[in-house]
């Protein structure tokens, strides 16, 4: 399953029956797009060819898992593959000099006690996926290699784990992933932990625990961002008054504009400066189409009505059909994802906003005219033509992102120096959910 759907698209692909009630969005729906003014397209595809992209967020591990075997050469990503979002043609269109992917841990594995196994088969599928394309990608895992690799001009590849379950309660299993490549931890996915609380569940902690605290403080001194995508406001508040170093929003838009859980609230993007981080704005149309909020909450009824309603599963498939032809999923267009660039600026300021495309973790909710990753320079010449300056694009494209990674990478050489690394410990029953 695709990593970051939002809570209800989950809701409907756990019911297999009605998978195929959720619609993609369609071809003409794309082509009524209008066109960037060439003009402007040429003059971002310029700037972006000098200081390219670097993206927060891309779900192709688990696409390649999932729907290729785990074979990175089945899914011929050289040749261009239709049947994703993501291949290495396209990433050069794009612009994509950096991308972190996301090792992506199911929720499912909590109860399974299965976790770490899974990070570690997704780390495992980054890594074989970067050998299997030597000329397109490299491995990455400092801001001097991102700047080495884009010079090369080849795609840096960094990891991201989303979910802080992976680590199943263990300091130690964190120091282990961070040698494995791993430069931030997205600190929940969509479940509620025993030391955080998640977006999209039930607070249980009403922020975080000791522990948690605890996890913060050795990402810190190892060097590993914390991702506050996924968690809860109040979390997101108590790691920015707990850590030491830059955090970043790996893929996450505005609270403001569009009132998902997922996204980040007026106050958090106010306290970004003071922490140097960077909110990486995600361009699905589930956070930021106008309205999402209002058809997430109503979708949940409307297939427990179909359920309930139906003598069998075609019947209820049926009724949720008819239900989504008359509630179509509201959309996103560039102008919509450049409002959410806009209100961040405004908020936390031009040095704290970034990218996070979420391209192949949505189950195919793309924005309109933005459809795969060779879309940025789309983004960036509706950037250019509301004004922002050529310095100002820079930074969102990149630099941002790598001014805190040199931050947070400094903050790490100086705690080494006086931290040793902690031994605290969830016991195993206390990490099970
Ligand atoms: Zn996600």
């Amino acid at each position: 399953m695709s990593a970051c759907r939002s809570r209800i698209l989950m809701l409907v692909v756990a019911a297999p029956l009605l998978l195929g009630a959720v619609p993609r969005p369609c071809r003409a729906q794309q082509a009524g797009v209008p066109s960037p003014d060439p003009a402007l397209l040429a003059r971002a595809n310029r700037l972006l060819s000098q200081v390219p992209v670097i993206d927060g967020h891309n779900d192709l591990p688990s696409e390649l898992l999932d729907r290729f075997g785990g074979d990175p050469l089945a899914a011929h990503l050289d040749r261009g593959q239709p049947a994703l979002e993501t291949d290495l043609p396209r990433l050069k269109a794009g612009h994509v000099g950096a991308q972190f992917w996301s090792a992506y841990v199911e929720n499912d594995s909590i109860p399974a006690g299965a976790s770490l196994r899974v990070a570690l088969r997704q780390i495992d599928m980054v890594h074989r996926m970067v050998d299997a394309y030597p000329a397109a990608l490299a491995p990455a895992r400092t801001a001097a290699d991102i700047e080495r690799i884009e010079a090369e001009g080849r795609t840096a590849s960094l990891i991201g784990v989303e979910g802080g379950h992976a680590i199943e309660g263990s300091l130690s299993a964190l120091r282990m992933l961070y040698d494995l490549g791993v430069r931030y931890m997205t600190l929940t996915h969509n479940t509620t932990l025993p030391w955080a609380d998640a977006a999209l569940d039930y607070p249980r902690r009403h922020g975080l625990t000791p522990f948690g605290v605890d996890v913060i403080h050795e990402m810190n001194r190892l060097g590993m961002f914390a991702d506050l995508s996924h968690v809860s406001a109040e979390v997101m508040r108590d790691v920015l008054r707990a850590t030491r170093a830059p955090v970043i929003f790996s893929h996450s838009s505005a609270r403001a504009l569009v009132d998902h859980p997922r996204n980040v609230p007026d106050d958090v993007l106010r306290l970004m400066p003071a922490n140097g981080g960077v909110v990486m704005v995600n361009f699905c149309p589930c956070f930021t189409g106008k309205g999402a909020e209002l058809w997430d909450a109503r979708v949940d009824s409307a297939l427990q009505a179909a359920k309930a309603g139906a003598a069998s599963p075609e019947q209820a498939q049926a009724a949720f059909r008819a239900w989504m032809r008359t509630h179509p999923r509201p959309i996103a267009t560039v102008s919509d994802i450049a409002d959410h660039i806009d209100h961040v600026v405004k908020l936390a300021g031009i040095d704290h906003v970034g990218v996070g495309g979420d391209y192949d973790g949505t189950g195919g909710d793309l924005p309109v005219g933005m459809p795969d990753v060779s879309s940025y320079p789309v983004l960036f010449a509706e950037l250019l033509r509301r004004g922002y300056t050529d310095e100002q694009l820079k930074k969102i494209a990149g630099l941002n992102l790598l001014r805190a990674m040199r931050q947070m990478e400094a903050v790490a050489a100086q705690l080494q120096k006086t931290e040793r690394p902690l031994l605290t410990d969830l016991a195993p029953k206390a990490s099970a959910q």
